[in-house]
């Protein structure tokens, strides 16, 4: 018998890989999933540095992990290392997941823009993607993802609004159609939205969220933090405040680990208050 109970000669693994990543809740996530699904896996939370990422996966070939989900700063030197890229981090530009196939290949995945739409299903149930304009702060990794599953969901047009523009401008050129790049949101027909989504890493541990005027918003409005530490960030409740629907950056942590699980693990993740446990390790109430 094993020291460790859950742990034996058959166990599988697989892992969150980035730099930093000892605060990941996906451990939490994907543990409780695997425990009650009686999966005999473990998923881990592994760090290493940009500079030694490509030999961490080159490594990873063969299948030794089933994948591994990749966050900052990783996703774009992930998405040009897998053999195979779906459409979705085709058209994001990034990949949160990379599958290791037996033979050796590498899969990519981005889960990202449908954990933000799942998001917005469960808190934002009366949301249409048709019903207006989309509103994004920010131009990184996690505005790539999303924006590519907005337009793939059929919102009309997205603008983005970042502190630099050029970055802004560079994403706005996949979707020329699509897309456009204000410079400031305060001079633009804010009321015309349907959704704004902070996707800057401001308010992030408590600060000061991004710049925006939240009293010129429809009432109809749906505004977004992927910040989810804290859980209701600054951005979140003047929304409240206001009297807008609220969707936070948990619901979208845990709607891209779903399907994430799924691809790891071979079955869909069973009905686990995931949310709870989450709660409770950020020290949330639940
Ligand atoms: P990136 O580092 O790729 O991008 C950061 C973004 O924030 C850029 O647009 C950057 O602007 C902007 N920004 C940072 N500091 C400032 C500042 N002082 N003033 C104005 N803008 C600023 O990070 P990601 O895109 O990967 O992540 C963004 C946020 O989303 C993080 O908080 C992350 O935790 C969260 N996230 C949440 C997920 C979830 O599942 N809930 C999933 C993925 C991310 P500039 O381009 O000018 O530098």
């Amino acid at each position: 018998m094993s020291v460790f109970p859950n742990i034996s000669a058959r166990t599988a693994a697989a892992a969150v890989l980035g730099h930093p990543v000892r605060h990941s809740l996906s451990p939490l996530l994907h543990n409780a999933w695997l425990a009650d699904a009686g999966v005999d896996a473990v998923y881990l939370a592994l760090e290493t540095t940009p500079e030694r990422f490509a030999t961490v996966i080159a490594g990873c070939r063969g299948g030794l992990l089933r994948g591994v989900n990749v966050t900052i700063p990783f996703k774009e030197q992930a998405l040009a290392l897998a053999d195979q890229i779906s459409a979705r981090a085709a058209a994001a530009g990034a990949a949160n997941l990379l599958i290791f196939a037996e033979d050796g290949h590498i899969l990519a995945d981005n889960t990202d823009g449908q954990g933000m739409l799942d998001a917005f299903a469960r808190q934002a149930p009366a949301w249409r993607p048709r019903s207006g304009p989309v509103l994004i702060l920010g131009a990184g990794g996690a505005a790539r993802g999303a924006l590519a599953a907005l337009i793939s969901a059929g919102v009309p047009r997205v603008h983005l609004v970042n502190r630099s523009r050029d970055r802004a401008e560079g994403l706005a050129h996949l979707f020329p159609d699509k897309v456009s790049v204000w410079d400031r949101s305060e001079l633009a027909p804010l009321e015309t939205l349907s959704a704004v989504i902070n996707a800057t890493s401001l308010g992030l541990g408590g600060g000061d969220g991004p710049p925006f005027d939240l009293s010129r918003l429809h009432s109809a409005a749906v505004v977004m933090d992927m910040v989810y530490k804290p859980l209701k960030t600054r951005f979140l409740s003047s929304a409240e405040a206001r009297g807008l629907t609220t969707v936070d950056g948990l619901a979208m942590l845990i709607g891209q680990a779903r399907p994430s699980f799924e691809q790891l693990f071979g079955a869909p993740p069973p009905d686990v208050d995931v949310r709870s446990l989450a709660l409770r390790a950020l020290g949330e109430t639940p």
